[in-house]
């Protein structure tokens, strides 16, 4: 349930209810908005719910107590209105700026991620990808440079001033993959292991939360309230596509998701064509899509020469193509209200 008090409530009353229900042993979050505090009590039975709420209602400062009706609580709307703003280094996601994470589906080595990261630092992309740790279907595949990997990402981050985002397949990793990383990533096939959604909880860090290639949006959600529930709001969702009947494609991008993200949540949600089509002449309508649809920001795989990619070559973006895309996508941040950064270099259009 929510405690919702009201706009003139003093900090010594929220901390009386806060007291309260920490007594009664609620799980007490707190989401301060604009206009007023609302605090979330989680992980009492129904019975001790009806209960407290009646004795929190009498306390000062409270207006209403109120159930959350969704199965994610700190997640949803009803417990936060506002939307939330994840900050990765100096980025910010969720506001106004339409945010461009973009790279190399995988670190093959220095030259090639240094090639990719000046190139779409140039274009306008803010934060830098690259996969050290890969998930990959066949065990005979390219899995990573791991530690390496994180090592190059690390100094070609020096090298071109954005912050970077890598993903982190296991809970013992976690640590390590922290330590390089600025924004941890939960990909598509870890969406449902519990134990790591708890761990990058646990960090603080920012997470970019991949939607499972066979999860429904309220599986998606639940997956991030295990991270909010470790006391980490700074949860970027991302959609990559799920798999459909349609073969055409690597994957069906379901940009409903986006608006409907939007009204279930407060948390900040990106769209990565890549993945969601499979195929690199699709990346940029798809993009220009995900924008209109009101996403807060795209992943992009750009690769200095996708026919040589050990991983996602097909889907990859070579550097000019990819400033075409920030192009394009600048214009239609602009005539939906948001922006986005302009490419600054010799590769804009
Ligand atoms: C990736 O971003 O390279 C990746 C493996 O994505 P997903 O988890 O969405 O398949
Ligand atoms: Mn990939």
């Amino acid at each position: 349930m929510i405690v919702i008090m009201r706009p003139d409530a003093g900090e010594e009353e929220v901390e009386q209810v806060v007291a309260r229900l920490k007594k009664l042993g609620f799980g007490v979050h707190l989401s301060r908005g604009v206009e007023r505090t609302v605090i979330g009590a989680i992980g009492g039975e129904r019975e001790k719910l009806a209960l407290a709420s009646e004795g929190i209602e009498t306390l000062p400062g409270v207006e209403r107590v109120q159930p959350i009706s969704k199965p994610y609580k700190l997640v949803s709307r009803e417990f936060r209105r506002d939307p939330t703003l994840v900050r990765v280094g100096e980025v910010v996601i969720g506001g106004e700026e339409v945010v461009v994470m973009a790279g190399p589906c995988a670190v093959e080595g220095e030259e090639q991620l240094l090639r990719a990261a000046e190139a779409v630092a140039r274009a306008g992309a803010r934060i830098l990808r690259g996969g050290a740790y890969k998930p990959r279907t066949s065990p005979h595949s390219f899995h990573g440079l791991e530690e390496e990997g994180l090592r190059l990402l690390a100094r070609v981050r020096e090298r071109v001033g954005l912050p970077l985002v890598t993903e982190v397949m296991t809970p013992e990793h976690v640590p390590l993959v922290a330590q390089y990383a600025d924004m941890l990533q939960v990909g598509a096939r870890n969406m449902q292991n519990f134990h790591l959604l708890r761990a990058v909880g646990r960090t603080g860090k920012p997470v970019l939360l991949k939607r499972g290639m066979a999860a429904t949006i309220e599986e998606w959600l639940l997956a991030a309230e295990y991270i909010l529930s470790e006391g980490n709001y700074q949860v970027v969702l991302c959609e990559r596509g799920i798999r459909t009947f349609e073969k055409e494609t690597r994957n069906t991008l379901d940009l409903n998701a986006v608006p409907v993200a939007k009204e279930l949540t407060h948390l900040p949600i990106v769209v990565d064509p890549s993945h969601g089509t499979g195929k690199w002449n699709l990346v940029r309508p798809m993009s220009r899509a995900a924008v209109a649809a009101g996403a807060d920001g795209l992943l992009i795989e750009v690769h200095p020469n996708p026919s040589e990619a050990l991983s996602d070559g097909p889907q990859s973006l070579r550097p000019e193509e990819f400033s075409r895309l920030m192009g394009e996508v600048v214009r239609v941040a602009r005539a939906v209200g948001r922006y986005c950064r302009e490419p600054v270099g010799a590769l804009s259009p």
